[in-house]
């Protein structure tokens, strides 16, 4: 069997130890165990199939991408085994290890500016597309203006949730960059029960929360955060507003703890936004009157932010508390 084989068809597992309402459960896709460490899988898996069926993927091609890491770390292994060279831009906020992890599996990294503005020649998404305007035979997936990165989820992520839960969803959750995940899920469970709640969660400093709640990109609304992977500083054509029930907003502690909170209390080492996923989860349940199910993503895995939230020294050099004393972790209302 090939690797390729093993994209998808991740468990969903419920999450028994938080602080939730008991007619409320939550569950959430183990996304980061797929083969290359995260959702990205599915997208970059699906965007090559059809660039090969339509041949504008062929041997000797360069596929060029401007990536937060995970797209990269699943361009990096397909192309690997594939045999196409990859050319991944990203920011400098992303972890040394994302990036290291690319180099090793043979992919070239060009790393930008993550203050350069987003209409200025720095920025990485305005490089990427530079880089595949000068190579010659190179294929850009576009994720974040490319349908086919929902249309995965349509067509593999949502649909495994269904068969797994069906009726008893009462919500999808889930922070979004490109919004490829929660189009694509929303679009699928909404198709299946039209009352399913899809709620966005996007991080402080981030401009989706603004534009859903008040239809305004304001570009004064864009802050440093550190939860890495999710939120925008422009609008990415992916993301479907038409499907989305609400938007909330997170903060970076936010995230984090609940991160500790899944590694403590659950076994669960994951990323940042994975973090901002349950929390968000957490939110839903307690305004839920009715008995159901709320569904989330974990994206990936923690190991890559070991040296970032999993770090108490950097947690306290950025202003956040070592997330260790349970009264931190997820805290008790109701
Ligand atoms: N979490 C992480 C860690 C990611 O890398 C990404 C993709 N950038 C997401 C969540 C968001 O997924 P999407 O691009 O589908 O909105």
């Amino acid at each position: 069997m090939r690797l390729q084989s093993f994209i998808g068809g991740t468990p969903l597992l419920e999450l028994t130890t938080l602080d939730i309402p008991r007619h409320v459960r939550i569950f959430a896709k183990l996304e980061f165990l797929n083969p290359g460490g995260s959702i990205k899988d599915r997208v970059v898996s699906y965007i090559l199939d059809d660039a090969e069926r339509r041949g504008i993927l062929r041997s000797g091609s360069t596929i060029v991408e401007n990536t937060s890491g995970n797209t990269g770390a699943a361009i990096a292994m397909l192309a690997a085994m594939r045999g196409y060279k990859a050319i991944l831009t990203m920011p400098d906020k992303v972890s040394k290890e994302k990036q290291n992890a690319l180099t090793a599996m043979g992919a070239d990294v060009v790393v930008c500016l993550t203050s350069a503005p987003p209409d200025s020649p720095g920025h990485y998404v305005a490089t990427a597309r530079r880089v595949h305007a000068e190579t010659p035979n190179s294929f850009m997936l576009n994720q974040y203006d490319n349908p086919l990165n929902a249309e995965a989820h349509f067509r593999s992520t949502g649909p495994e949730i269904w068969a797994a839960l069906g009726k008893q969803i009462s919500a999808f959750v889930a922070s979004g960059s490109t919004g490829g995940t929660i189009s694509g899920i929303g679009r699928y469970l909404r198709a299946k029960n039209p009352a399913i709640d899809i709620v966005l969660l996007d991080p402080l400093g981030s401009i989706y929360h603004k534009y859903f709640h008040q239809g305004v990109v304001d570009p004064g609304q864009i802050a440093p955060y550190h939860v890495e992977g999710v939120g925008e500083d422009h609008l990415a054509k992916c993301m479907d507003f038409s499907v989305l029930s609400d938007v909330l907003q997170f903060s970076d502690a936010d995230a984090f703890a609940t991160c500790h909170h899944l590694a403590r209390s659950e076994g669960l080492l994951c990323g940042g936004s994975s973090g901002a996923n349950v929390w968000g989860a957490i939110q839903l349940a307690r305004r839920m009157k009715e008995p159901g199910s709320i569904v989330t993503v974990l994206p990936d895995n923690g190991v890559k932010y070991i040296s970032k939230i999993y770090n108490d020294e950097w947690l306290v050099d950025h202003e956040m508390r070592p997330f260790r004393d349970p009264g931190t972790l997820v805290p008790k209302r109701d």
